[in-house]
Order: C-alpha cells, then structure tokens, then sequence
C-alpha cells in the first residue's frame, strides 16, 4: 500500500470545472472518505486518482511516484463500484484471480490469495459459485475479494453499498471496516452517505462544488464544521451519532 498525495488537482469537462484545486493525502493504510452532494466532483476525484480522467492541471503521487501521466493499467489500483461487474462465465474463485494471473502471479499463489480473500469476507463456500446465482451483498464480496487481491497500492471504493437494503448496509460496513484495517489497506471511500463515511473511515473530506470545505476526523467534521456548508451537510441526518471515547 502507499502514501496517496493529490496536489492543487483541477480537472475540466468544457465549461464545467468538476474539481478545482483539490489537495489532500491519503497516508498509508489510512481510509478516507469523500462525501458531499450530487455533482461536487467526488467520483471525478476518484477517476482522477485511478488514472480514468487527465487532470487539466496539478499532479497525483502515489508516495514519492508522479503517476499524473500513468495509464490506469500501470497505476496498480483496485475498484469497487456499485455496479459488481464480475465475469459471469467464470467461477467467484475464477473472478478474484483474474487480477493476479493478468500480473503473472503464479498459480498456486493466486488461488492461496483468493481463498484467503474469500474466506475473510465469509464467502469460502460460494468459490465455485457462478456470480449470477449470488444475492447482491455476496457478489459486492466478490467484487471486494477481487479488487484486493491485485495487492493494490490503493483501493477505490465509489459509492460501493448503493443498491443494497439498510440492513445488509449496516452489516457489510462493519465487516469492510474491519477487514480494510486488518489487511492496512489505503483506501478512498467515495458515498454520498454521511453515516457511512463516519463509520467506515478515518479522515472525511467535505465537498462542495469542486472544493474541499473540510478535511479531519469524522468527530473533528461533526463536532466542529469548518462552514456553514459542513455544518448542514453532516448534521442532516445523524442526530444520533456518538462517538466512543478515545482511551489510552
Ligand atoms: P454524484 O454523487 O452525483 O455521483 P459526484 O460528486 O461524484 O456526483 P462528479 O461525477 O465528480 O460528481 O461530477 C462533478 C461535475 O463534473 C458534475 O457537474 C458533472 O456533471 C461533471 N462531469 C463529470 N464527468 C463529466 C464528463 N465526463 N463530461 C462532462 N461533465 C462531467
């Protein structure tokens, strides 16, 4: 895993600016999270990250590499969108390997990788399991099992629960959660769901129409808004949040 720098990133479609001058870090092993309204240029920060868009200017380090250039392919990340798109003609096991075999992972170290991925997640069972006949929480698994195994050096999670009822959102948070900071894993955690990203992350950006209002720790965004705009965005619907204390 790396150290994820993004520095001064502005990127243009035409007229539109989708992210202006966005800075931040994600430090190795950190999840952060990037929440804000419909259209405030999250998942452009997250394509730009993955190499999915050129930045029209700024540049994008993966600890001290200068990727900005770098075709995705070369970047070594992994995705998990909301949409599993798994290959249905192969088996879940077939669809987690298929990372490392294009890597030239050998063999047997490709399967003991998607077996351990498999099994962490609680889906040892389905390996030879066809995608299709899965329920949407196992092949969002699935999906999570084969972007992992790449060994990214960060994974890209864009709005992976959409789609999912609450309750299996509740469950597959506490388990991602877990499972992300077991292996160290660097992450960007893309969701237009405040409870989520205060959940499941270490650090929250706050957007807003390209910009970052705020960058802290989730008590640091809730407790102490930096704008008005944090302020209204983050309190809207989590009255109830209770942070546990800190110990030690
Ligand atoms: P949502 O929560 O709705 O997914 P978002 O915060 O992820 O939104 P982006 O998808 O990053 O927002 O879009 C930011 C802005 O850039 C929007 O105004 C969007 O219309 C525009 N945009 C994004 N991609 C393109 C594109 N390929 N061509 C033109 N405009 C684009």
């Amino acid at each position: 895993m790396s150290t994820i720098t993004i520095d001064d990133l502005t990127k243009r479609f035409g007229e539109t600016t989708a992210i202006d001058g966005v800075s931040l870090s994600i430090d190795d092993g950190e999840i952060l999270g990037i929440v804000g309204p419909s259209g405030c240029g999250k998942t452009t920060t997250l394509r730009t990250i993955g190499g999915f868009e050129t930045p029209t200017s700024g540049r994008i380090l993966f600890d001290d590499d200068d990727v900005t250039r770098v075709p995705p392919e070369r970047r070594n990340v992994g995705l998990v969108f909301q949409s599993y798109a798994l290959f249905d003609n192969m088996t879940v096991r077939e669809n987690v390997q298929f990372g490392p075999k294009m890597q030239g992972v050998p063999r047997q170290e490709r399967r003991d990788r998607a077996d351990r991925l498999l099994s962490m997640l609680g889906i040892g069972d389905l390996s030879d399991r066809d995608p299709s006949t899965l329920s949407g929480g196992q092949q969002q698994r699935v999906g999570l099992a084969r972007a992992l195994a790449v060994e990214p050096r960060i994974l890209l999670l864009d709005e992976p629960m959409t789609g999912l009822d609450a309750q299996l959102k509740r469950r597959l948070r506490d388990e991602i959660g877990s499972l992300l900071t077991e292996l160290d894993v660097t992450a960007l955690y893309v969701t237009h769901d405040q409870v989520e990203a205060m959940e499941m992350c270490d650090r929250i950006a706050v957007m807003n129409d390209g910009h970052v209002e705020q960058l802290g720790s989730p008590r640091e965004v809730y407790e102490s808004p930096a704008t008005q705009f944090v302020s209204e965005f983050i309190s809207l619907d989590y009255p109830e949040f209770a942070f546990v204390e800190e110990t030690g």
